[in-house]
């Protein structure tokens, strides 16, 4: 076994993918349910850096990303060439809105004009707007960034690599024998299975796992950090899907996604500084920010109009490289160890996994594990079909409770 990735987001799919292709025998472990944590709850959005030329201080960022939307795009449109066939993956839309203010369009003329951006966005006049932007008061940009169904990819990716993602019992169905990070051999135990491997290298691509995951090694967790978020969220059948981000001076006051749940609504995730600023938040006081947000960027939507709205909010952390400041790293991130045998992943955004991957790959060149016993034709070890296949988890509205409109307004009128 050449590689083993621990954690099957869009970090850790992206990763076994990349490898495979690379020609190595590589595994993949998932402790729960693939995505669980940060990827599916991602708003899917493949950012190009437009917002980061809003802050000086982002412009940076804004490089190492510029290439990500037309390599997604790609990657969607035609299966040939570097990286996983996304044909089967939901483009939600091919680009999103981004709109506020009539000093928006020269803001970001003046600080884009520094980045390299390769999405300069298009002001659209106001006949081509969407109906709830028509009447904004300032500038609207098209912007030309996708958004995708994050479960869609995570499923194209892993419906790839079938017999080389296992399912374990939890952190604890992975045991390791390992002196200073360096991994001998790992036990992965689900159900009554119990497999035997020695991978060469080992990568931690587990999220907020990867903590753990250090501490157990004997490694210093607090190389991670986490930047917690309550998004917010609204769903009915009239709400139209709409993708975009609401502008406020220097930060993304909210950005909306929408999705289709199985009962025909559509469900709008609501973050940007809404879900950093709702961390101090409980749910109800997050609901009404929420209401008096959406009603304050987007006048022309009548949400009192719409009979079956429903409010709801769920908190989750990013996981990420500790910084300094304790702010976003620019790009994707790796801390490689033993000469590349212990790599630690984090992707940093979503739509800088190819990044991530690319990097993986870099650090763990070389290296090639012993056969294991029994195996198969395909190089993998028989006995991996005693372990179970963990399937995609599910949105993190799928499992929420709602609270109707009429409520959230009753209670913010008491
Ligand atoms: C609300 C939200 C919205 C976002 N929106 C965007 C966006 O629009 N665009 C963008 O580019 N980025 C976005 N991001 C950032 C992006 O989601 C993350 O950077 C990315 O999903 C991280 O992926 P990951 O695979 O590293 O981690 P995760 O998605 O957290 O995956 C970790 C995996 O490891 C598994 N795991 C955990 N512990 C263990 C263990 N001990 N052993 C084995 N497996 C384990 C988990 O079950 C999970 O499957 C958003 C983040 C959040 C939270």
């Amino acid at each position: 076994m050449d590689l083993a990735v621990i954690g099957g987001g869009i970090a850790g799919l992206w990763i076994l993918d990349a490898a495979v292709r690379a020609g190595r025998n590589a595994i993949l472990v998932e402790a729960f349910e693939l995505g669980h944590g940060q990827s599916v709850a991602a708003q899917g959005i493949i950012h190009g850096g437009l917002k980061y030329t809003l802050r000086e201080r982002d412009l940076d960022a804004a490089g190492a990303i510029a290439d990500m939307p037309g390599f997604w795009r790609d990657r969607h449109d035609s299966g040939d060439g570097d990286g996983p066939d996304l044909r089967a993956a939901r483009m939600s839309t091919p680009c999103t809105w981004m709109w506020r203010t009539d000093s928006l369009a020269s803001r970001l003329g003046m600080l884009g004009a520094k980045a390299a951006l390769r999405t300069r966005p298009e002001t659209v006049p106001e006949a081509d707007r969407p109906a709830l932007l028509r009447a904004a008061s300032g500038a609207v940009l098209r912007v030309a960034e996708p958004v995708f169904d994050t479960r869609s990819v995570l499923g194209a990716i892993a419906d790839a690599h079938p017999g080389r993602i296992l399912g374990v019992d939890g952190p604890e169905g992975i045991e390791f024998a390992s002196a200073g990070g360096r991994v001998e051999r790992m036990i992965l135990r689900s159900g009554g299975g119990e497999v035997a491997v020695r991978p060469a290298a080992v990568v931690l691509a587990a999220g907020v796992g990867n903590e753990g995951l250090l501490a157990r090694l004997g490694l210093d967790a607090e190389v991670a950090q986490r930047r917690p978020l309550h998004m917010a969220l609204a769903r009915a059948r009239d709400l139209p899907e709409f993708h975009g981000h609401c502008v406020d001076g220097n930060k993304t006051r909210v950005t909306i996604t929408s999705a289709r749940d199985d009962a025909g609504r559509t469900i709008w995730q609501l973050g940007g500084d809404l879900a950093e600023r709702g961390v101090d938040r409980d749910e109800a006081m997050q609901r009404d920010a929420a209401f008096t947000e959406l009603r304050g960027v987007l006048p022309a939507l009548d949400l009192d109009g719409i009979d079956d709205l429903e409010w709801s909010s769920y908190r989750v952390d990013r996981a990420e490289r500790r910084t300094r400041a304790g702010l976003r790293p620019d790009d994707a991130e790796v801390i490689s160890l033993h000469g590349g045998r212990l790599i630690t992943a984090w992707p940093t955004k979503w739509a800088l996994a190819p990044r991530l991957a690319a990097a993986v790959l870099e650090a763990t060149e070389g290296f090639t594990g012993s056969g294991e016993t029994s195996a198969g034709s395909d190089g993998l070890p028989t006995d991996f079909e005693t372990l179970r296949r963990p399937g995609i988890a599910a949105f993190p509205w799928e499992e929420r409770s709602w609270t109707s409109h009429h409520d959230v307004v009753s209670a913010a009128r008491a």
